[in-house]
C-alpha cells in the first residue's frame, strides 16, 4: 500500500511520492537552545521520530536534518542576562537535548546543523537574495519583502490583501495578524553584547527564518521532500523560508509539509513562556518510564493536539507492562511443535498496523491491532496452545512493529526466550543448509556464555561461566 500524509500546503491527505525513488530528504525545525526542551518540544520530535521510522520499516533511505538554534533573540537575551558567552550558555542545553532524545528512545537524525556554525551560507542567501531585488536595508537591518513574492501566504492560507505590506518586524516570533516584511540580517545592538559577525552587510547576525532555509537547502538540496514541525511552526517561521528559498532559487522549496498539533495542558498549548510545561527530567524525577512519556505523545496522532494528564501517563506505562509482560510470558512457552494460529494472527496484525502507518500515519489503529495479537495470544499461551515456534515468530514480529514504535524492552540477551529464539533460528538455518548463518549463531551464543549440544531430541543448551 502506498503511504499517504497531509499536507499542510495542498490541505489533502496525499500519496508521498518521493523525488529520488526509495530516498527520502527531511528537515525538521529543532530546538531553540536557551532552556531545558519540555515535552510538547519533544511532541513534535516524537511525530518526526515516527514519520522517519515508518519510512524506514517501509523500506527507504531518509536523510534527516534538525538544526539547533543556538543563535536567536531568545538565546541573546538570556545569555545576556546571565552574563556568560553564547556559546557556554547554549552548551547545556544543547547536551540536555541529546540525552533526551537518546533517553526517549528518538532516532539521530543525520545532521544536527547549529546555526552559528553557518553564517557564510545565510550571507550568501541574502546576497542572492538582494541581487533578485527581494530584499531592502533600512536602519543597518536587511529585509525581506514580501510583497515581492506573491506566492506569500499559501501555506498559512493568509490572503495577501491582509498583508501589510511594507510594514517590518525585527523579533524572530510574531503572531499571525503581524505579517510583516520580515529581517534577515539583523544589524548589531547595544543589549546584544558581543554577539554579532562582521559582513558585506555591516555587523549582525542572521534572523531565525534564514536559518532553516540556509541550512536546509546546503545539507538537502534547494529542492525536498519532507519539512516538518509544530503547528505554530506554520506562520511565520515556515511561510518565511518558503518566501526565502523559493525567492532565491526560483525553485519549489519542498513537496510535503506536515505539521504536529499542540501538546497542551488543561487546553492550553505547552510553552516555556506559559510556565505551564514540563520536562523530560520533571517527569523522570516522578519516577515515569521515559519510554511511557514517548509511548503518551506517540499514540495520539500527531494532527490532533494532546491534551498532556498525569492519568494519560499512567496508562502510556500500562500499556506497556502488558506488552513487556507478553514479552517475557513468551519466554515461558515451552511447548514444541507448530502453532498453526499463530500465522494468521501475526498476518492480521501486520496488515492492519501497516494499513493504518500508511493512512498519515494513523497511529491508534495501528496499537489497537497489536493489542488485538497480544490478547488472542495471551489466551493460546493460557491454554497451552503456544508453542516455542509460535513464540519466536510472534517476538520477531514484534521486534520488527518495535523499529517504528521504539517503545519495548527486548534486552534481555541471557533470557531463555531469547536463547530459544537463537535456537530456533539456528536449527531453520541448518534444516536450509545454511550452514554459515548456522554457525554464525552457534559463534553468538557462545559469545554470551551459551554452549549448545545438539542431541536426538534437539538442541540442548547450558550456561557456562
Ligand atoms: P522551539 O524550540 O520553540 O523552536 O520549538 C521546537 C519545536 O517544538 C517546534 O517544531 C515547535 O513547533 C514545537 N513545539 C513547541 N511547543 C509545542 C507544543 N506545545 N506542542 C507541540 N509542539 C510544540
Ligand atoms: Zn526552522
Amino acid at each position: 500500500m502506498p503511504l499517504t500524509l497531509h499536507n499542510t500546503l495542498t490541505r489533502r491527505t496525499e500519496e508521498f511520492i518521493p523525488l529520488n525513488p526509495g530516498e527520502v530528504k527531511i528537515y525538521t525545525c529543532g530546538p531553540t537552545i536557551y532552556g531545558y526542551a519540555h515535552i510538547g518540544n519533544f511532541r513534535a520530535y516524537i511525530f518526526e521520530d515516527l514519520l522517519r521510522r515508518y519510512l524506514k520499516y517501509k523500506g527507504f533511505k531518509v536523510t534527516q536534518v534538525m538544526n539547533i538554534t543556538d543563535v536567536d533573540d531568545k538565546t541573546i537575551r538570556d545569555s545576556q542576562k546571565a552574563g556568560v558567552p553564547l556559546s557556554d550558555y547554549t552548551a547545556e542545553y544543547k547536551r540536555a537535548f541529546f540525552s533526551d532524545r537518546d533517553a526517549l528512545n528518538i532516532e539521530p537524525a543525520e545532521y544536527y546543523p547549529a546555526a552559528t556554525g553557518h553564517i557564510p551560507e545565510m550571507l550568501a542567501l541574502i546576497e542572492k537574495l538582494r541581487d533578485k531585488g527581494f530584499t531592502y536595508q533600512s536602519e543597518g537591518s536587511i529585509y525581506f519583502r514580501i510583497s515581492s513574492f506573491p506566492e506569500y501566504g499559501r501555506l498559512s492560507g493568509m490572503s495577501f490583501e491582509s498583508l501589510k505590506t511594507g510594514a517590518r518586524i525585527d523579533a524572530d516570533e510574531y503572531e499571525k495578524e503581524e505579517a510583516r516584511d520580515f529581517v534577515l540580517w539583523k544589524a548589531r545592538r547595544p543589549e546584544d553584547g558581543d554577539v554579532f559577525w562582521d559582513s558585506q552587510f555591516g555587523q549582525g547576525r542572521p534572523g531565525w527564518h534564514l536559518e532553516c532555509s540556509a541550512m536546509s537547502m546546503k545539507y538537502l538540496g534547494e529542492t525536498f521532500d519532507i519539512h516538518c514541525g509544530g503547528e505554530d511552526n506554520i506562520f511565520p517561521h515556515h511561510e518565511n523560508e518558503i518566501a526565502q528559498s523559493q525567492a532565491a532559487t526560483g525553485k519549489k522549496f519542498v513537496h510535503y509539509w506536515l505539521h504536529c498539533g499542540y501538546l497542551l495542558v488543561e487546553g492550553r498549548k505547552m510553552a516555556k513562556s506559559m510556565g505551564n510545561f514540563y520536562t523530560l527530567k520533571d517527569l523522570m524525577d516522578k519516577g515515569y518510564d521515559p519510554l511511557a512519556v514517548r509511548y503518551t505523545l506517540l499514540s495520539t496522532h500527531y494532527r490532533q493536539q494532546l491534551n498532556f494528564t498525569f492519568d494519560s501517563l499512567e496508562a502510556s506505562a500500562a500499556a506497556l507492562k502488558r506488552l513487556q509482560d507478553f514479552i517475557t510470558a513468551l519466554a515461558s512457552v515451552k511447548k514444541t511443535g507448530e502453532c498453526h494460529q499463530i500465522e494468521n494472527l501475526i498476518a492480521k496484525a501486520r496488515s492492519e498496523f501497516e494499513a493504518s502507518l500508511d493512512d498519515d500515519l494513523n497511529i491508534a489503529p495501528a496499537l489497537g491491532a497489536i493489542f488485538t495479537m497480544v490478547k488472542e495470544a495471551n489466551r493460546l499461551i493460557a491454554d497451552g496452545e503456544m508453542t516455542i515456534a509460535g513464540a519466536v515468530k510472534i517476538l520477531q514480529f514484534l521486534k520488527s512493529i518495535d523499529t517504528v514504535l521504539g517503545a519495548l524492552d527486548f534486552s534481555q540477551p541471557e533470557s531463555d526466550a531469547e536463547i530459544e529464539e537463537l535456537i530456533y533460528l539456528r536449527n531453520e538455518a541448518r534444516s536450509n543448509k545454511n550452514w554459515n548463518e548456522a554457525d554464525r549463531i552457534r559463534d553468538k551464543l557462545t559469545e554470551i556464555g551459551i554452549l549448545l549440544e545438539d542431541t536426538a531430541d534437539g538442541t540442548r543448551w547450558k550456561k557456562v561461566k
